[in-house]
């Protein structure tokens, strides 16, 4: 693991698990879209139960070569020793947070989790009588006021969903080192790419594949990176037992959507930058949430634990809902749905339908628009904003 530590991302996208004398000089190893391995004789099958060394397989929901791949690319991304690959991100997120939780314990989470997340930890681990306390995040001490006698985990989202605020991760990940609590992050937004989060001391790393890794809006998929003690223990427990593992023909797409991982990036972040400006200086527009822009309130603590700045962002319109609306039905370039991190742009108005005290206690408006901003022409995105803001 040591050595992977040196090599460069790019090299790690395009090239790590190429393994040609393997694959018979294929330049894209192939899919092992096989459910089981057989063995030579039962000696061998004996000595495979014995000791599960690396590099074996036997079972399609335990291991598969392909799915292995991508493992060990995303697991040098992101600096930790090992990962493993779910069939979506909610299944790597419920997982993760499952191996660290026993009946009765307490999670502190930030408020603005993926919804998904959210609704897994207030009303289905208080089931298990879990309590979370949400904390807005973007001070330390938020997170040591909520601490319990009983809390073992820390959940991040760096930066949340739709307002786009980030927690200081070095000062949450020594924090919580001191008091033997477990640190998660949901890092989809920045990737690897923009963001190693386990260099900065947290303890796991949880991705969805559906949006950048995969990039091309065709695949559902998910990722836990760990160090090799955390990792194992969820192989053998939440992945082998809830069976959730991602399948062999996700696992080759999402490898095709790793190699250009970096250079999408870089368009997403261009593009998205323009956009931000562009919005950030129309009369309409009264608040644009982007990281990336200095007006940012936390752009300088940004600058210190992320390489750049991906396609995602909201920004609040001076209209009513109706003509919001209006604005959104109108746009050419940007279809309406959800998700993002593929090669399209996307917009949704995430709290049309939210009761004015849900829009209180997440500090959302009714009036903010998401957008993912994708790899089409920078310009002809913003002619699209430009012509649709004319109308509200
Ligand atoms: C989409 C998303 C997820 C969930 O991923 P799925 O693959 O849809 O289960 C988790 N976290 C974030 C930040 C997301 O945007």
């Amino acid at each position: 693991m040591e050595e992977l530590k040196t090599l460069s991302d790019e090299w790690i996208c395009t090239h790590l698990g190429d393994e040609y004398e393997k694959y018979s000089g294929a330049v894209v190893p192939p899919i092992f879209q096989n459910s089981l391995h057989v063995f030579p004789s039962v000696e061998a099958k004996e000595a495979f139960d014995s000791n599960r060394e690396e590099g074996r397989y036997f079972y399609g929901r335990v291991s598969n070569p392909t799915v292995e791949i991508v493992e060990r690319k995303i697991a040098a991304l992101e600096r930790g020793d090992a990962a493993k690959c779910f069939g979506s991100g909610m299944a790597a997120i419920s997982s993760a947070l499952l191996s660290c939780l026993s009946a009765g314990d307490h999670v502190i989470a930030v408020k603005n989790v993926y919804g998904p997340t959210n609704t897994f930890l207030t009303e289905y681990m208080s089931r298990f009588n879990i309590d979370t306390t949400f904390v807005e995040g973007d001070k330390v001490s938020e997170f040591e006021d909520a601490i319990r006698k009983n809390t073992t985990v820390i959940y991040l989202e760096s930066p949340t969903s739709f307002n786009m605020m980030l927690q200081d991760l070095k000062e949450v990940a020594c924090l919580a080192k001191k008091h033997n609590i477990t640190t998660i992050i949901d890092n989809t937004w920045c990737t690897p790419i923009f963001q190693k989060p386990l260099e900065l001391g947290i303890d796991i790393v949880v991705h969805t594949l559906s949006k950048y890794f995969g990039g091309h809006s065709d695949i559902i998929g998910g990722v836990v990176v760990s160090r090799k003690d955390i990792i194992d223990r969820i192989a053998s427990r939440e992945r082998e037992l809830l069976g959730g593992i991602l399948h062999p023909f996700e696992a080759w797409l999402v490898l095709r959507g790793i190699r250009t991982l970096p250079v999408r990036l870089r368009q997403h972040q261009e593009n998205a930058m323009k956009v931000a400006q562009f919005l950030e200086n129309h009369p309409k527009v009264s608040r644009v949430y982007y990281p990336g822009l200095p007006s940012h309130p936390q752009y300088e603590l940004g600058k210190k634990q992320m390489k750049g700045y991906s396609g995602l962002m909201s920004f609040e319109v001076k209209t009513t809902s109706d003509k919001l609306k209006q604005f959104v039905n109108s746009l050419k370039m940007f279809k309406i749905g959800v998700s993002w991190g593929g090669f399209e742009s996307l917009v949704i108005i995430p709290c049309a339908s939210w009761s004015d005290d849900q829009c209180k206690e997440y500090g959302l408006s009714k009036t903010m628009v998401r957008i993912a901003v994708g790899l089409e022409d920078a310009d002809e995105l913003i002619n699209d904003l430009s012509d649709g803001l004319a109308i509200v």
